[in-house]
């Protein structure tokens, strides 16, 4: 009689949890998993409109790193790989739209001197940035020592001032970091926005330097890339192929805390959010006490986003007046909206899949200054969010506001969907996931916890994180000869 097959439990259906199972199971591992929502994918969702499915959270990836475009190879998707529209995005500020610099890195640029970068900043400020070539860096020496053995932290704003001056992190670092990372540049740390930047400074012998070293390691060509028909159909990809596997999945069903899981689990993976995590453990979600010094820690909420899609009828934007869409500078008092993206102008299959003149474009709300709800933001009524959305459209594009030709307009919201990634986060992430490690579930089932909270935010770190949880599985099945317990 053959034994039982090692059993995994994956808590969470997000991209991280769907590749944990998918490599687990590829291994002949018996895998379940457990979704809150009725689908599967987290941020990696759908929504249709006007019968085109379009992504509801991520739309692309960072392609430095090969971690999604193995995935994509591995489960048969890279032929449908596809980059943007070259144009690339603009960036609103308060008295100027301009095309983002070609050459910079989180808005650091490599060519200070550059004119995009003068269109941006002005001669005089740029003129100051190129004092970095020219500045001593060895000054940097000492603190990075610091950083490197974990007694310091420098943060991305300190480092642009000191080397390029304020108006480089007020008019390009600051817009791209809200954007992106939802976080102002004072809050972000260097090293887990930008890994080894410092470092590559200190070689080089400026930040610029360091940048445009930093845009050499990376693969030639586009700088993101999607799929065709957009990132969910990876999801998709993933959910046939975990079906045809064996996996089980179950959707709709939301686990409240380990103690109802049965007992027949080797591993239980947690691929679910850090607040959420806590909760399952059992420590208080808002304060995780170190299982060391005792000392009680934040676990940070994260911030809330809300999108909203419009899908119009406009001539005015068929030539892409503001390329693939635009970053907003939190300066900009008139927009509500952090960042806009302008689809049917970034991806040539959903301007294919609409035709000519309809347009497809996703404005985003949700800034660190939320709170103040001084303007729309992810805390406003969804009425509210969608008359914001159709006022900053026409005050983005330089167009009338907009009336009858919206077709159709939603609004999609993500609670806590990216975590901080201020100095303090990854610590306490880590200290969590330490804990997590330490923890025994149901029947002596070991716990792993992955996710974008761990991993850091962005789909390349979550496939890598999510991989290394599988692998770490695996070794745990070699360890019992492939037997359970
Ligand atoms: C709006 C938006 C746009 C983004 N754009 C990009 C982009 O363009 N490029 C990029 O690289 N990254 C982007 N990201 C980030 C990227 O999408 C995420 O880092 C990644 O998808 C996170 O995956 P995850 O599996 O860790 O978490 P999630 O996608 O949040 O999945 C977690 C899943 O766990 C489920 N869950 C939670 N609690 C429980 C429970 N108790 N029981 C069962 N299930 C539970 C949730 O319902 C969810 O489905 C974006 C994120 C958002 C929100």
């Amino acid at each position: 009689m053959s034994a039982p097959a090692h059993r995994v439990l994956v808590i969470g259906g997000g991209i991280a949890g769907l590749v944990c199972a998918y490599d687990l199971t590829r291994q002949g591992v018996s895998v379940t998993i457990v979704e809150a929502d009725e689908v599967c994918g987290g941020a990696l969702a759908s929504r249709e409109r006007a019968g085109l499915a379009t992504d509801a959270g991520a739309e692309a990836f960072a392609s430095q790193s090969s971690a999604v475009t193995e995935l994509i190879d591995d489960v048969g998707l890279s032929e449908q790989l596809v980059t943007p529209n070259p144009a690339g995005a603009w960036l609103q500020l308060p008295e100027l739209a301009a095309p983002l610099p070609a050459t910079g890195l989180l808005g650091i640029p490599g060519d200070p001197e550059a004119e995009d970068v003068i269109a941006i900043l002005g001669a005089s400020a740029a003129a100051r940035a190129a004092e970095d070539s020219t500045a001593d860096v060895e000054c940097w020496r000492s603190r990075w020592e610091a950083v490197a053995a974990g007694r310091d932290r420098i943060s991305l704003a300190e480092l642009v001032a000191d080397r390029m001056g304020q108006a480089v992190v007020d008019r390009l670092v600051t817009p791209i970091v809200s954007g992106v990372h939802s976080a102002a540049a004072e809050a972000l740390d260097v090293e887990s926005v930008a890994p080894g930047l410092v470092s590559l400074m200190l070689r080089e012998g400026s930040l610029a330097q360091a940048v445009l070293a930093r845009r050499a390691q990376a693969p030639a060509g586009s700088a993101v890339r999607s799929l065709r028909g957009g990132m969910h159909t990876l999801t998709l990809e993933l959910i046939a192929r975990l079906r045809a596997g064996g996996a089980q999945i179950q959707t709709g069903v939301a686990v409240k805390s380990l103690r109802d899981i049965p007992e027949s689990y080797d591993d239980i993976i947690l691929a679910v959010d850090a607040p959420e995590v806590a909760r399952l453990l059992g420590v208080d979600a808002t304060a995780v006490t170190s299982s060391g010094a005792g000392e009680s820690q934040q676990v940070e909420a994260g911030v809330g986003v809300a999108l909203v899609t419009l899908m119009l009828d406009s001539e005015a934007l068929d030539g892409s007046p503001r390329g693939t869409g635009m970053l907003v500078s939190p300066a900009v008092t008139e927009v509500a909206a952090k960042a806009m993206t302008h689809v049917t102008s970034k991806w040539s299959w959903a301007a294919e899949a609409l035709g000519p003149a309809r347009h497809l474009v996703r404005l985003s709300y949700g800034r660190v200054d939320d709170d103040s709800h001084a303007r729309p933001g992810a805390h406003s009524s969804d009425e509210e969010l969608l008359d914001a959305a159709r006022a900053d459209v026409a005050a983005l594009f330089g167009i009338p506001r907009l009336g009858e030709q919206v077709r159709e307009a939603d609004v999609v919201r993500w609670r806590r969907a990216i975590p901080l990634s201020g100095p303090e986060h990854a610590g306490r992430a880590a200290q969590l996931r330490r804990r997590v490690r330490e923890t025994s579930g149901p029947g002596g089932a070991r716990l792993h916890a992955t996710g974008t909270w761990f991993a850091g935010t962005g789909l390349s770190k979550v496939v890598l994180d999510a991989r290394q949880t599988a692998r770490d599985v695996l070794r745990n099945v070699e360890l019992q000869g492939g037997w359970r317990r």
